[in-house]
């Protein structure tokens, strides 16, 4: 594998110079190429019993509803809905082969985004517990896309949030109107990216080598998958960062 970066310069009309730099990447690319085979393995092997889980919670919830224990009834719906997040995310796991050729598949519908951000905050609860979380109202904004997968993306950026920052510490989601557009913004008071770095995190399997992330775990995916989604939106996402003081991932949607 070689990396070429560089221009083409005519001086006259039959001599064309080419000035760059040639490297080789062929370790680099074949680390990439094991760890995500790595990650599809294990997403696989975690899929079955997953599957199996469900059947059960299922199962036993239908049993719980005909024994009529209320109790029973709410705590199977609750363990069921993050069994069905945790086949979603493996799901996307093993999606991101098709990711990478551009073949992330987008089902569009109107929805409104403040339902959606009241969702994802409860959803996501088991690991934002810790943080002070405050959603600013959408103001009944809808949108037209496809309403998992931007579930998805503001999971993975309210995780993120609270991973990489301590607890105690406040996570703001914002919205706002931009004529035809809408805003979306998630701030944490956290680590902070570097400048060298907030160019690369949306990179597939990148994460930022420090004594402090080393503590988190994770696959560096979570933002490339939100970066393919966004961008198969017509949108844009960016992050805004200050080592010590935090960071502000923002995305940009048409509106329906
Ligand atoms: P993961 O969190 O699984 O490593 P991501 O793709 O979500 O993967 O993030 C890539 C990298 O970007 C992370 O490893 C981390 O170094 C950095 N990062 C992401 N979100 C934040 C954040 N809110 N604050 C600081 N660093 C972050």
């Amino acid at each position: 594998w070689l990396s070429i970066t560089g221009g083409f310069t005519s001086f006259d009309e039959t001599t064309t110079y080419f000035s760059g730099l040639v490297m080789d990447i062929t370790e680099q690319k074949k680390n990439e190429l094991k760890r995500s085979k790595f990650i599809g393995m294990v997403s696989h092997e975690l899929k079955t019993p997953l599957t199996a889980l469900k059947a059960y919670v299922q199962m036993l919830g239908n049993w719980a509803q005909k024994q009529k224990d209320n109790f029973a009834v709410g705590a199977l719906s609750k363990v069921d809905k993050q069994v069905r997040k945790m086949l979603n995310m493996i799901n996307s796991l093993l999606n991101l082969s098709s990711a990478e050729v551009g073949k992330i598949h987008i089902n569009k519908q109107t929805f409104s985004l403040d339902n959606l951000l009241k969702e994802v905050v409860e959803e996501t609860l088991f690991i934002t517990s810790s943080h002070h979380i405050t959603v600013a109202p959408c103001d009944n904004i809808e949108i037209n896309a496809d309403r998992d997968k931007i579930e998805q993306v503001l999971v993975n950026l309210l995780s993120n949030a609270a991973k990489y920052s301590d607890k105690g510490s406040a996570i703001y989601v914002t919205c706002s109107r931009e004529e035809h557009k809408v805003v979306i913004g998630i701030q944490d008071e956290g680590m902070g990216i570097t400048e060298e770095a907030v160019e690369k995190v949306f990179l597939p399997h990148y994460r930022v080598e420090s004594k402090e992330t080393e503590k988190v775990t994770g696959f560096g995916i979570g933002l490339y998958l939100c970066s393919e989604i966004i961008q198969r939106h017509d949108g844009k996402i960016w992050v805004d960062s200050e080592i010590g003081k935090g960071s502000t991932f923002k995305f940009i949607l048409p509106i329906a």
